[in-house]
């Protein structure tokens, strides 16, 4: 449904995108100010999802409980595994079904997502339609997803197939790494969720040079996966696809002069890509404005932004001493060497959040990449 020959009234906010940062931020103000008239404007004919989105509980830990009615699957532990050990990490992770998060944002809106209405100009106090209609709010976010990078980067780059197995396959908890695979193609491991006793999600991922993929060889390693565990196929039930670039620098179009979350803004994890706890943090931030205007929520970001700038900086030089110092198939030796570390720190990683100490830790020790590679990453960063 598009919006043509529509009389709408103005709304208090505007969302520009209905992906994943655009439906939480709907989410949080939804569940904090319900009397805001929120719209949202999405290009696609329905929710574009087709992804599964997970997260350590840890990552999301200050808003847990304003997004557990979002969660589709929790487990209390997961695992990962290397040729040299496997290890059980005990915290918790989550993850949110595409299908149960476009249920619960269309029924919370019914009526205010306009589908089918792609915007072709996003400014302080306005947004224009591809047929030209203008709407007007206080605040308007611009979730438009991501944009071509301006940097140098990797990709981690996975197809995902969701299986039903014959009979119960007996794993109870989220392998967050298989690396025990052939390693190909730069670091490569698989990735399970058992959604069910006899359903399955399994990635096949890589951190590559090259974002190239051929789904057909990728689909058949997975089945190929699936019966070195001794699992039977009943079924394929979906598949999903991603590459998610792995930026070495900061990327300068950052600096945005209009409020922009998301992956558009640069609000992502950069060692994984995943975005869904840094817009879990913004929209909790954004919704706590009282009567938001587009200027507010902007500086709400710029501080986010402000806040975030060391421990990015330092993402991105892991990213250069994962991609440039490591030679592809010695660089599942970063990752192996990674979570052998404590538990707290490996935590605060994927949260954001490492100590001075901790960024240390990561460091020290028996390199595992050669050392002079090591330290021409060091001088580009300038860190
Ligand atoms: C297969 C896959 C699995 C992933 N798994 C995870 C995960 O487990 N955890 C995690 O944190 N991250 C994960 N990610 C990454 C995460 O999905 C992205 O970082 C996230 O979707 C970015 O959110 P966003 O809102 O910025 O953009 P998007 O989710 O891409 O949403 C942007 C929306 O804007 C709409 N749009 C764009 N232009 C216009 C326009 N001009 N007018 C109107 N609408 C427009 C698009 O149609 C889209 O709906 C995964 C990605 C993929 C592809």
């Amino acid at each position: 449904m598009g919006i043509k020959n529509t009389v709408l009234k103005s709304a208090d906010v505007i969302i520009v995108g209905a992906g994943l940062s655009g439906c939480l931020m709907a989410w949080f103000l939804k569940q904090r100010q319900p009397e805001l008239f929120i719209q949202i404007f999405e290009q696609s004919n329905d929710l574009p999802l087709k992804r599964t989105w997970s997260f350590h509980q840890s990552d999301v830990s200050d808003n847990y409980l304003n997004i557990k009615s979002l969660i589709s699957k929790e487990w209390q532990e997961h695992t990962v595994h290397f040729a040299s050990y496997y290890r059980n990490l005990t915290g918790r992770y989550a993850s949110i079904r595409p299908e149960d998060l476009s249920n619960k944002i269309k029924n919370e809106f019914a009526g205010q997502i306009f589908f089918n209405t792609e915007i072709v100009s996003v400014d302080e106090a306005a947004i224009t339609t591809a047929d030209g209609s203008v709407h007007k709010a206080n605040c308007i976010i611009d979730a438009r997803g991501p944009e071509t990078l301006t940097t140098k980067c990797g990709y981690q780059k996975f197809l995902g197939l969701h299986l039903q197995t014959k009979t119960a396959h007996g794993l109870q908890n989220p392998i967050i790494m298989d690396a025990t695979v052939k390693q190909t193609d730069g670091y490569r491991f698989m990735y399970v969720l058992p959604w069910s006793e006899t359903e399955l999600l399994i990635e096949d991922t890589y951190y590559s040079e090259s974002s190239l993929m051929d789904n057909e060889f990728l689909r058949k390693e997975i089945l190929n996966y699936v019966s070195s565990k001794g699992w039977q196929v009943q079924k394929i039930l979906d598949e999903e696809t991603g590459v998610l670039p792995i930026p070495f620098f900061q990327s300068q179009s950052n600096e945005k002069k209009l409020a922009v979350i998301g992956a558009r803004g640069g609000f992502f994890h950069p060692v994984t890509g995943y975005s869904l706890p840094e817009a879990v943090k913004i929209a909790d931030r954004i919704s706590q404005l009282k009567n938001p205007s587009t200027a507010a929520a902007r500086t709400v970001l710029n501080r986010y932004r402000n806040e975030q700038y060391w421990q990015k900086r330092y993402f991105y030089l892991l990213n250069r001493l994962l991609f440039q110092a490591a030679q592809p198939n010695e660089r599942f030796k970063i990752f192996e060497r990674f979570y052998s570390l404590p538990e707290s720190l490996i935590a605060n990683f994927y949260r954001a959040s490492l100590s001075n100490a901790e960024k240390i830790r990561i460091l020290s020790g028996k390199p595992p990449v050669p050392v002079t590679e090591a330290l021409k990453c060091l001088i580009n960063s300038g860190v």
